[in-house]
């Protein structure tokens, strides 16, 4: 995997912009994001902004994947689960931090696609099904990260049940009134608490299956 120019452009827009952490700037830097974006999209493969994958859903602005992988603070022993797929480049950037990402995405054509780039790139600890994340990867759980990567309303319960005690969850959250605030959410022997680390706009979290 090699580092062009325009991947460490980006890597310094990301730290101006408040991703600090080197490990994960280390990561995104592994991770060449033109290979997960639209052929008609490919100048835009290294700009901050969100980019359409296909099925209506779109790839996170490089910024909010930054953001939610920093906030996540994954370890490299640990077991995360990703809720959302989409072109599998935020479990591209997670796979490079810990022992084993497990990717739930409702749309087949968005699995197949991620499915083959991870193969192409060589990223062997990456486990993906098509499904409702919602429900979680039970024989998987329990998991010390879950990132979920479209808004929800609340934290799914199913999700938080397979949160090991003493995990992290991050999520955008959908206020009701036209706002997401991401949300970070730490599973305690007692309940759940949450840090509310501020404004961010994501595609809604839906409770169907895909195509
Ligand atoms: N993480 C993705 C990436 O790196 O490209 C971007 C994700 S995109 C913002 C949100 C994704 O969540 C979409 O691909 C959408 O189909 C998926 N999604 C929405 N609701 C879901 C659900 N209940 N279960 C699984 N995937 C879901």
């Amino acid at each position: 995997m090699s580092m062009d120019a325009r991947t460490i452009r980006l890597v310094m827009a990301l730290r101006r912009a408040g991703v600090t952490d080197t490990r994960v700037c280390g990561a995104i830097e592994r991770i060449p994001r033109d290979l997960f974006v639209p052929h008609h999209f490919q100048d835009k493969a290294y700009e901050n902004t969100a980019l359409p994958i296909g099925c209506h859903q779109t790839l996170s602005a490089p910024i909010v994947v930054g953001m939610m992988t920093q906030a996540l603070d994954v370890g490299e022993r640990m077991k995360v689960l990703e809720i959302g797929t989409g072109s599998g480049y935020h479990a591209a950037v997670l796979s490079r931090l810990c022992r084993r990402v497990y990717s739930i995405e409702r749309y087949r054509d968005l699995q197949k696609e991620a499915e083959q780039r991870f193969a192409r790139l060589g990223l062997h600890n990456i486990t993906t099904k098509v499904g409702d994340g919602t429900f979680g990867w039970p024989e998987q759980a329990p998991f010390e990260r879950i990132v979920i990567t479209a808004a929800a309303n609340d934290v799914p319960p199913l999700l938080g049940n397979q949160l090991a005690i003493g995990g992290l969850m991050v999520l955008p959250i959908d206020d009701g009134g036209g706002q997401q605030r991401l949300w970070r959410v730490r599973r305690t022997v007692d309940g759940f608490d949450t840090d509310d680390m501020g404004e961010i706009r994501f595609v809604p979290l839906i409770a169907e299956p895909g195509l």
